[in-house]
This record gives structure tokens, sequence and C-alpha cells, in this order.
């Protein structure tokens, strides 16, 4: 994680957290591990990152796998902007009123999926419940762009809910990602403390509605645990997921980016994530990822992989 929580930086970056006390958490477990960032290839990575003025959540969220995926030059791209309209008790993404829309930044996404050379791209981006439309027309045109620089890349956007703008999931689906994401991020009744100003039953009819407007295009969510819940609230949401269509679930353990962000409950141990794979698989998931150290975009390529092939062989199988 981010040793830079200065408390100036903080204030900066979390306006809305400055005033609130700090969250103890309970001292870090040996199979939480974080790869030094210092291979040739993170350097490059960053600085075509810089070069093409494009901001990731890998750096935003300090997430800890940055020194393993950009060695492997897997970076995922955020489009529209580093600051969020939202403010979630998890996220270390500044919160605040964003600028002006980069037009240049699908070209530069595109650009980077080439130079990056990269099989499979993630694109995630800030909450802009500020625009008209969420910023879906950005995500499409971030998409088209890809295709077009690096045909052969397969491409996963992350999007935010859109607040349910009209026509915004239909412009995105529009552009044939090949996997939609959207994280429900926790159990229901954490969504006042976790996630305030999303909607559950609204981000799991979003999935589920990505999948009727593509039925081609695979269904992607994913949970923190480690913030409170339960396993029998896990097993729920995967139970709500599956009857929401969700191809793809991921699990990781939430990690505190500051102390002024909600406190870690506990660290969930890897066997439990052994158990809580077992269980999504016997759910009827085509795939599942569930360790300490998952993230949304963990071996984002791998899996794609591993969904196509889990796919066919289902296919295969009702043949
Ligand atoms: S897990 Fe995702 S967000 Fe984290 S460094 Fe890797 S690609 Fe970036």
């Amino acid at each position: 994680m981010t040793t830079e929580n200065t408390d100036t930086k903080e204030r900066l970056r979390h306006p809305e957290k400055a005033g609130k006390p700090d969250n103890p958490s309970p001292r870090k477990p040996a199979w939480i591990r974080v790869k030094a960032p210092t291979s040739p290839a993170y350097g490059e990575t960053r600085r075509l990152m810089r070069e093409k003025n494009l901001h990731t959540v890998c750096e935003e969220a300090a997430c800890p796998n940055i020194g393993e995926c950009w060695s492997q030059r897997h970076a995922t791209v955020m489009i529209l902007g580093d600051i969020c309209t939202r403010a979630c008790a998890f996220c270390n993404v500044a919160t605040g009123k964003p600028g002006a829309v980069d037009p240049l930044e699908p070209e530069n996404t595109g650009i980077a999926a080439r130079e990056l050379n990269l099989k499979h791209m993630v694109i995630t981006s800030v909450d802009r419940d500020d625009l008209a439309d969420g910023g879906a027309a950005q995500f499409a045109a971030s998409i088209l762009k890809v295709h077009d620089y690096s045909p052969a890349t397969t491409v996963e956007v992350l999007t935010p809910d859109f607040r349910g703008k009209e026509g915004a999931l239909e412009t995105v689906i529009a552009a044939r990602p090949d996997v939609f994401n959207h994280n429900l991020e926790t159990v229901p009744t954490l969504y006042r403390a976790i996630r305030p100003g999303a909607n559950y039953l609204g981000s799991l009819a979003l999935l589920k509605r990505a999948k009727a407007l593509d039925p081609l295009v695979f269904t992607k969510s994913g949970i923190m645990v480690g913030l409170g819940e339960t396993a029998e609230q896990v097993l729920a949401v995967m139970d709500d997921m599956r009857a929401h269509d969700i191809d793809f679930l991921t699990i990781g353990q939430y990690l505190q980016p500051t102390p002024k962000h909600a406190g870690v409950d506990r660290f969930v141990t890897p066997q439990e994530f052994d158990d809580y794979k077992r269980a999504a698989l016997e759910k009827g998931f085509l795939h599942v990822a569930a360790t300490p150290m998952t993230r949304s975009s963990y071996h984002a390529d791998k899996d794609f992989a591993a969904l196509k092939a889990a796919r066919e062989a289902k296919l295969k199988g009702q043949g």
C-alpha cells in the first residue's frame, strides 16, 4: 500500500474524510504480500501513461499489486479524469469536482493498448454523476479506439452504475466490450456505510440488463471481504449474482488505503477464500477468482482466457 498518506496529501485527496477520526485496522498477516515496483517494464508502463496523459486505477487506488502487474505491462486505464463525484468509504480515488472530459483520452487509450502489446485491456473510470450520460460515450469511444489501434486486444470495461441514466448502458454495450464488469463491492447490509450513493439491487439489474442487451458479453462482478460481512451474507450475494446471469465472480481482501477510510474488520484466511471459490463454482459461475490479493483487474487476461474456455466447454457439454 502507499506510504504517502501524509496529512497534507490526504486532506487534498479526500477533503470529505479530513474531519473523520482514524479507523484502526488489525496488523497485516503474512499472506498479504506486495511486490516492490522495480522492474524496467514497470518504469516503461509508467512513462507511457504519463506521456499519453492517462490515469490508472492501479496508481489512484494505491493497488497493492502494481509492482507485479506493471512488471508485466498490465495497467488498468481509468478514464474520465482522476476526480470522482462520489466518496465511498473504501476507495482511495480523490473526491471532488471533476474537470472537463479529455477528448484525446479514447485515442490515447487505444495507443496504450497497442504500445503495451496487451492481449486484454481493462478500462475503468471514476464516477461521473455530473455528466448527462455518466461518461458512457467516453467508455464507448475508448472501446472503439482499442479495437482500431489494437484489433487483437480484447476489452473489459469496469463501469460505474451510471445512476440509471437512460441509454448509458446501451451506449457502452453497443461498442461491443468482451467483458462487462460492475462491482457490487460488498454485501447489501454494508452499503450505507461502505458504498453510499449506490444501490445493490440497481447494480444487479444493470449487470442483468448488460447480458440481455448482448448475450455474448461476459458479465463480471466482485466484492471485497474483511469489511464486517458474514460468510452467509457472501453466499447470499453469490446467489443474487447467479440469479442475475453473472458469469465471473472476483473476491479479494479489503485493505485500508488511509487511516481515514473504513477500517479492516478482519483478514480473511486463504482457506476461507478457497471455500468461497468452491462454493461459487458449485453455484454455477463460469469462473471465480478468490484470493486475498484478487482485485477486479488482477490477472484479467488469464482469467478472460479461462472464462472463454469455460463457456466453450459448457456449450460443448450441452451440444
Ligand atoms: S490488480 Fe488491477 S488495479 Fe491492481 S495493479 Fe493490477 S491491473 Fe492495476
